[in-house]
């Protein structure tokens, strides 16, 4: 279970505290597309999102796309914020967060990765040495198969609680969602 605990929940992506990155030496961000910048499987990203972006980057860090979304999806919305993109990813495997480090020049303890889903996000980033930020997704609309995998991260954000892993509080942004 180790590797599924984030090192940070945070309601969306606009409450990631990037001054408490920076102090860890963290300059590049590894985001995901789907239910963390859009809600899933929507065409269009909503304009405060493609500000936080803007300031991400003006705080002077390094931002690359790190989805499962095929190709022509990522690609999109990496042309849309000007950064560069991994799409098709395959996450949790390894191989799609190296590209994105190599893409950025940067290195898994200067990298974060920013992701909706623990088994995905958070097992993949954590797998290679990668500060974990967890945030809510943004739609319950999703893949049946993600919505079966939502049951079973309650429980085990449910067990991390428990065991003192993370806050009630944390776990809590969790909750009210199917
Ligand atoms: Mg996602």
């Amino acid at each position: 279970m180790k590797k599924l605990i984030p090192d940070v929940i945070c309601e969306s992506v606009f409450a990631i505290d990037l001054d408490k990155l920076k102090k860890r030496d963290i300059s590049g961000l590894l985001v995901d597309i789907d239910n963390t910048l859009v809600p899933w499987g929507e065409p269009e990203m909503e304009g405060a999102f493609v500000a936080w972006v803007k300031e991400v980057k003006q705080k002077g860090f390094k931002v690359c796309l790190v989805s499962n979304a095929k190709k022509p999806r990522a690609e999109n919305f990496a042309t849309l914020l000007d950064i560069p993109a991994v799409g098709l990813a395959l996450k949790p495997l390894g191989r799609a967060f190296r590209r994105g480090m190599a893409l950025l020049n940067l290195g898994p303890r200067e990298v974060a990765v920013v992701g909706d889903q623990l088994f995905t996000d958070v097992f993949g980033g954590n797998r290679l040495g990668i500060y974990t930020i967890l945030i809510n997704p943004l739609s319950t609309n999703e893949l049946d198969s993600t919505k079966i995998l939502r049951r079973i991260e309650q429980r085990i954000l449910g067990k991390m609680v428990k065991l003192g892993h993370i806050s009630a509080k944390h776990a809590q942004i969790r909750q009210g969602r199917e």
